[in-house]
């Protein structure tokens, strides 16, 4: 084990990676990177453009306008939270060239976190995404898996977005969740699924609080 953590969290949408890795991040002074965030920075770029998420120039275009004029504000974008961009990230995220042109940029996040002069410097670093585990961190110290049934996840997406105050119905929530997980399980290039040696976090019947308890007690199992 290094002094310089790494760790890297997959999972399904709403399986609430996002929450633990934002939790995690803070309590071992991690730098964090939500790619799910930087591929919906992407999709909006394409739809900003005009352009169409399921051709691949367009894709392409897009990823290296996002990867070369880069700013923390574009994750932070309320407008790549839509259902509208979802979809169409889902659907961009596929094509080889778009997810080639950001793999370098993670990886260097991975490595070396851009430092915060208020700040002192990072314990390491905390991505989360579809494949972290198995692509962009293979050497993580810790990886975990997050997962729960797709009703509860479906609840938990509707009642996220209905609390934002946008228009949310779970049966619909439902539907286009199934539809991009299948996307993210089965394209060929750097499908989602959990490395060999990640650690399985299913999170049906747990709450937040349970879930960080339980991450913290691995990492530290791992750490001493
Ligand atoms: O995690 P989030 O739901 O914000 O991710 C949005 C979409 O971005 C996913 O459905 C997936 O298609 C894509 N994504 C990806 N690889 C990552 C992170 C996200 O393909 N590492």
């Amino acid at each position: 084990m290094t002094s310089f953590l790494k760790i890297a969290v997959d999972g399904t949408s709403a399986s609430g990676k996002g929450t633990l890795a934002r939790r995690l991040a803070q309590q071992f002074h991690l730098s964090y990177l939500d790619t799910g965030a930087l591929y919906r920075a992407v999709a909006k770029h394409i739809l900003d453009q005009g352009g169409n998420p399921d051709n691949e120039d367009d894709a392409l275009k897009s990823a290296i306008f996002v990867r070369d004029h880069f700013s923390w504000e574009m994750l932070e974008d309320p407008a790549i939270r839509t259902d509208i961009v979802a979809d169409a990230t889902s659907r961009s995220s596929q094509f080889p060239p778009l997810r080639e042109a950001l793999i370098e940029f993670q990886k260097n996040f991975a490595s070396h976190p851009p430092h915060k002069p208020s700040q002192k410097p990072w314990s390491g670093t905390i991505l989360d995404g579809r494949d972290i585990g198995t692509i962009i961190c293979p050497r993580a110290d810790v990886k975990f898996y997050c997962d729960a049934s797709t009703e509860t996840r479906a609840q938990r997406r509707t009642k996220e977005l209905q609390e934002k105050g946008l228009n949310a119905n779970l049966e619909t929530v439902l539907q286009e969740m199934i539809e991009r997980d299948t996307r993210d399980q089965n394209r060929t290039k750097n499908p989602l699924k959990p490395a060999e040696d990640a650690i399985i976090l299913d999170t049906t019947s747990l709450s937040a609080d349970e879930v960080f308890e339980k991450a913290c007690d691995i990492i530290r199992s791992k750490i001493a």
